[in-house]
C-alpha cells in the first residue's frame, strides 16, 4: 500500500473506543490514560508509515501497541530503584535509605490525623519541633535543637539570624561547593550575611581569624569540607581554639558539620570522622548537620546549640518557609530513636549497616546471587570480584570499603547495551560498566533484590 492508503487507513481514537478490549480497559484505569494511550499508538503507526517503516499493518497492530503504552501510564514516574552501584548515599538516587520503623511512622502520620501542631498534655497549640527536639538534645548533648528542610535551609536559616548584615569569617580552605552546585559562598549572600574569606587554601592560622574581627563581626564559621580532603603542608584552627577566640570576643562559633556523623567511626576500623557530639563537648555555639546523610534518615537539616542561639532562631520568620514537614519529622523520629543506643542504630539502619558490614558478608551473598542467575541464565558469564563500595554524599571522600562484587559479561549484547536494558527494567538497577563488563556491588544491593536483579536478567537477551 501506499503511504497515502496506510495513512488514511488509521483508525480514529473514537472508533477504537468501540473496541472490546478499549472497552475492558475503561474499568481499570482513567479514561484520560486509556485515550492518551490510543492517540499515542496512532501516532507511532502514522510516525512509522511516513518513515516508510512499515508497507502494512492491521487493527490488532494498534491494540496491542495501545495495550503496552497503557500497561505503564500508571507507572509512577518516581519509582524504586536497584542501586547496584556501590556508592551507598548515592544523592542521585535519593541518598539514606530510611528503617523500617521510620518508613512505618511516615505511613502512620500519612494516613491519619496526628499531633503535629497540638499538645495533647494541655489540649492547646504545640509546636511540630518538639517531637525531636528532646531526641536530638539526648543524642547530641546539645542544649536545645530545631530542625528544617536541609541542611542547606539551616545553614541559611542559622546565618540569616545570626549574621544577617554582618560579617561571617570563615577560612578560604572550606568554602566548598557540594553536589548540584551548592555553594557555601552563594547560600551565605542569600542569607544576607557578608562573607569574609581569611587564610589560604591549605593553611588557615586562629590570627587570620583575629585580624578580621571587627565590631561587625556575626559569627566565626566552621565547615567540615566532608567532601573532599586537602594533604601535605595544611593547617586548620580547631574547634576549642575558635571557641576560646569566640569567647574572647563574645561571637557566636558556628559549624556546618555537613554529614550528622553520630556515632565514631574509628571504633569500627574507619578514619576518624568528626562527630556532632564532639563539637558540642568542644563547646560550639551552633552546629547543622544534614539528616539523610551518614545519620541514615530522611531529608532535613538538624540544627543543635546553646539554648539562647536556638531560640532566636526558631523566632526567624524565614523558619515558615524553610519548615520540615509531618511525615519527614515522622522518619525522623523514627530514626533517631535508635542512636539512643549506638548497638541499635547500627543494627537496624541501612545506611550504616551498609557502610559498616563485612566483606565477608557481601562474599557469602555475591555467591547466592551468582549461583541464583547462572542456574538460570546460560548466555550471560557471571564472575565474582573484590572492589570498593564508597560512602557517597560527599562524605568519607578516601574512605574505600573492601566488598565483593558479580561482573557479567555476554558474547550476544555489549555491556552499554546490558546496562541501558538494566536501567530501563520495570524496578531500573542501576549498575557500573567497567572494562567491558557489568558490575554490580551487593553492599548497595538488598536481598529482597535478589528476585528482581534475577527477572531482570532473564529477559536482557530475549
Ligand atoms: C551536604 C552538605 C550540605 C548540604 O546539605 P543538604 O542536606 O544536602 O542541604 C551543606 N554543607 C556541607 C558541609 C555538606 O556536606
Amino acid at each position: 500500500m501506499e503511504k497515502k492508503e496506510l495513512l488514511r487507513a488509521l483508525p480514529k481514537v473514537d472508533e477504537l473506543l468501540n473496541e472490546e478490549v478499549v472497552k475492558m480497559s475503561l474499568d481499570k484505569a482513567m479514561r484520560i490514560f486509556v485515550i492518551e494511550s490510543l492517540r499515542e499508538s496512532i501516532d507511532k503507526y502514522r510516525k512509522e508509515i511516513l518513515d516508510g517503516k512499515i508497507s502494512e499493518f492491521s487493527k490488532q497492530d494498534i491494540l496491542q501497541c495501545f495495550d503496552n503504552i497503557l500497561k505503564h501510564k500508571n507507572d509512577p514516574n518516581l519509582k524504586s530503584v536497584i542501586n547496584a552501584t556501590g556508592v551507598i548515599i548515592h544523592t542521585n538516587l535519593g541518598r539514606s535509605l530510611l528503617c523500617k520503623e521510620a518508613a512505618l511512622n511516615v505511613l502512620r502520620v500519612a494516613e491519619n490525623y496526628n499531633n503535629l501542631e497540638y499538645n495533647l498534655e494541655g489540649g492547646q497549640r504545640g509546636s511540630r519541633y518538639e517531637h525531636v527536639e528532646d531526641l536530638i538534645v539526648k543524642i547530641t548533648g546539645a542544649e536545645a535543637a530545631m530542625v528544617v528542610n536541609n541542611n542547606a535551609a539551616a545553614v541559611m536559616l542559622v546565618l540569616s539570624t545570626l549574621c544577617k548584615e554582618k560579617q561571617a569569617v570563615v577560612s578560604r580552605g572550606q568554602l566548598v561547593e557540594i553536589g548540584g552546585s551548592f555553594r557555601i559562598p552563594d547560600v551565605m549572600s542569600f542569607s544576607g550575611a557578608e562573607l569574609i574569606e581569611v587564610g589560604t587554601t591549605n593553611r588557615t592560622h586562629l590570627y587570620d581569624y583575629e585580624n578580621n574581627i571587627n565590631e561587625n563581626t556575626g559569627v566565626l564559621l566552621k565547615v567540615h569540607t566532608s567532601n573532599f580532603k586537602i594533604m601535605g603542608f595544611t593547617e586548620e584552627v580547631g574547634i576549642e581554639e575558635l571557641v576560646e577566640l569566640g569567647c574572647k570576643y563574645k561571637i557566636p562559633v558556628v559549624e556546618d558539620i555537613g554529614s550528622g556523623v553520630l556515632i565514631d567511626f574509628s571504633k569500627y576500623g574507619f578514619t576518624h570522622e568528626p562527630t556532632v557530639q564532639e563539637s558540642i563537648r568542644k563547646g560550639i555555639d551552633v552546629v547543622t548537620f544534614s539528616g539523610d546523610k551518614m545519620l541514615g534518615g530522611p531529608q532535613a537539616g538538624i540544627i543543635a546549640g546553646k539554648k539562647e542561639y536556638i531560640d532566636r532562631i526558631k523566632k526567624n520568620q524565614l523558619t515558615r518557609a524553610l519548615r520540615i514537614d509531618k511525615m519527614t519529622l515522622a522518619a525522623l523520629e523514627g530514626t533517631l530513636k535508635f542512636y539512643l543506643d549506638e548497638k541499635e542504630a547500627v543494627k537496624h539502619l541501612p545506611t550504616l549497616y551498609m557502610i559498616l558490614s563485612s566483606k565477608e558478608e557481601h562474599k557469602k551473598r555475591a555467591h547466592k546471587l551468582k549461583n541464583k542467575l547462572q542456574k538460570e541464565i546460560n548466555n550471560i558469564n557471571f564472575t565474582i570480584d573484590q572492589d570498593f563500595s564508597m560512602v557517597g554524599g560527599g562524605s568519607m571522600p578516601t574512605e574505600r570499603i573492601q566488598t565483593y562484587v558479580i561482573k557479567a559479561k555476554c558474547d550476544e549484547i555489549t555491556p552499554e547495551q546490558m546496562e541501558l536494558k538494566l536501567r530501563k527494567n520495570s524496578t531500573p538497577i542501576i549498575v557500573r560498566v567497567f572494562n567491558g563488563e557489568i558490575i554490580m556491588d551487593l553492599r548497595t544491593i538488598k536481598d529482597s533484590d535478589f528476585e528482581v536483579i534475577v527477572e531482570a536478567f532473564r529477559n536482557i537477551t530475549v
